[in-house]
């Protein structure tokens, strides 16, 4: 339903990532994972790392990693300001790999200049890619 639609940008520091017409978007809020459908109330709330997709005005489902950032919901508009996102497609698994065993070596060997909090985030950040990454097959049609 065309009158359903409304606008989302999604925009991290160094590209644009989409700019379009949608009719559902969903995001790992900081106090849980979120929807919003069209007339949804007013909103400001920070991402976590986690899956982020949408859905356009022709059905067609997209998924994306983000590492966190803010979304803005205001008079059917939905600005998704975010560190970084990659789409399910594009997530480099080899360098997710990498980066996830280098994470966790930090952790193990835990040497007395480890910043802990680092190795977690850059570990969740990691696990995260790879876990949406199984998406890359998964974009379907439900028009
Ligand atoms: P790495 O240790 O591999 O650099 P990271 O978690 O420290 O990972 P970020 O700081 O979150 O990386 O991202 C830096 C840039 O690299 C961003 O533009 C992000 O979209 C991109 N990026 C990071 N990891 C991947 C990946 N596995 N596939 C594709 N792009 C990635």
């Amino acid at each position: 339903m065309k009158d359903k639609n409304y606008k989302l940008d999604i925009i991290a520091p160094d590209r644009i990532l989409y700019k379009g017409m949608v009719r559902s978007f969903s995001a790992p809020g900081e106090i849980g994972a979120f929807q919003i459908l069209y007339n949804h109330a007013p909103l400001l709330t920070s991402l976590v790392p986690g899956e982020m997709k949408f859905t356009d005005d022709q059905g067609n489902t997209v998924y994306y990693a983000t590492s966190g950032g803010f979304v803005e919901v205001r008079d059917n508009r939905v600005l998704a300001l975010v560190d970084t996102a990659e789409k399910a497609d594009e997530i480099d698994v080899g360098r997710a790999k990498k980066s996830r065993d280098r994470a966790i070596e930090r952790i193990k060997t835990r040497k007395t200049d480890l910043d802990i909090e680092r190795a977690g985030r850059s570990l969740e950040r990691a696990n995260n890619r790879l876990k949406v990454a199984q998406r890359a097959h998964e974009s379907v049609s439900v028009s």
